[in-house]
């Protein structure tokens, strides 16, 4: 494999090509700082994790691996009648709401999201992300959109300790290593990048096994959060 990893926190197994594998990525906005990854089989076994810099080291990574799901953490897509996120461009949204519909849904949950309006703050993450889909989807590979905030707050309730304290981090490893025991001798060495690469790979394997819900509007883009009712995977 030639893609060049910016971490040595890296397992792979020999097996990787013959099981089916679920992606997780908490894409950042360049490639100045690397984009947490990690690597699922659909027994929910780890079989990589680590850190990848570029589109292309991320892109070479998946045609390595042949994941059937890819969960990214970073919005994929625009509001419809939207071209770009410039002020000085005339495109609107055709809604004539703010932000896209599964935005919407989401703050309708109850679930702070980022805003996918011309004022907003991410501005490079998303042409970032949806650069990324694009040239996924093109090589064939399923993409979806994944919030590891709100898979959060929909498999551990609405009492989350931010993930910035030590409080936070702790509760994360331990729920973690509750849905994905085969994580337990690594999370020593995960950041809470890793853990949200870990919830976003979680959530594509419960979008691989139809227990995800889907918000928002196809065309425009869609967020893949747990169903509300069984968002954990039995043992
Ligand atoms: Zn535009």
């Amino acid at each position: 494999m030639r893609a060049k990893r910016s971490n040595p926190a890296t397992l792979r197994t020999g097996s990787a090509k013959r099981c089916q594998l679920v992606f997780g990525i908490d894409l950042t906005s360049t490639a100045v700082k690397p984009s947490a990854c990690l690597a699922l089989d659909t027994e929910g076994q780890l079989i990589y994790f680590g850190f990848l810099a570029t589109d292309a080291d991320i892109i070479s990574v998946q045609n390595f691996y042949s994941p059937r799901v890819i969960a990214i953490d970073a919005p994929l897509s625009l509001p419809l009648g939207m071209c770009c996120l410039e002020k000085s461009c005339p495109c609107r949204p055709n809604s004539g709401e703010k932000n896209r519909k599964c935005d919407r849904e989401l703050r309708r949950y109850g679930i702070p999201c980022y805003p996918t309006t011309k004022e907003t703050f991410i501005k490079e993450l998303i042409y970032r992300g949806i650069s990324l889909k694009n040239k996924l989807c093109h090589q064939g590979f399923r993409v979806i959109e994944v919030y590891p905030y709100a898979t959060k707050i929909r498999l551990f309730g609405k009492a989350i300790p931010p993930k910035t304290t030590r409080e936070g981090m702790t509760f994360l490893k331990r729920e973690l290593a509750n849905l994905l025991p085969s994580l337990s001798p690594y999370l020593h060495l995960f950041d809470h990048n890793l853990c949200d690469a870990a919830m976003a790979a979680y959530t594509g394997l419960l979008c691989h096994e139809n227990i995800t819900e889907a918000l928002g509007d196809g065309e425009e883009g869609l967020i893949f959060i747990p169903k509300a009712s069984q968002g954990k995977r039995s043992p």
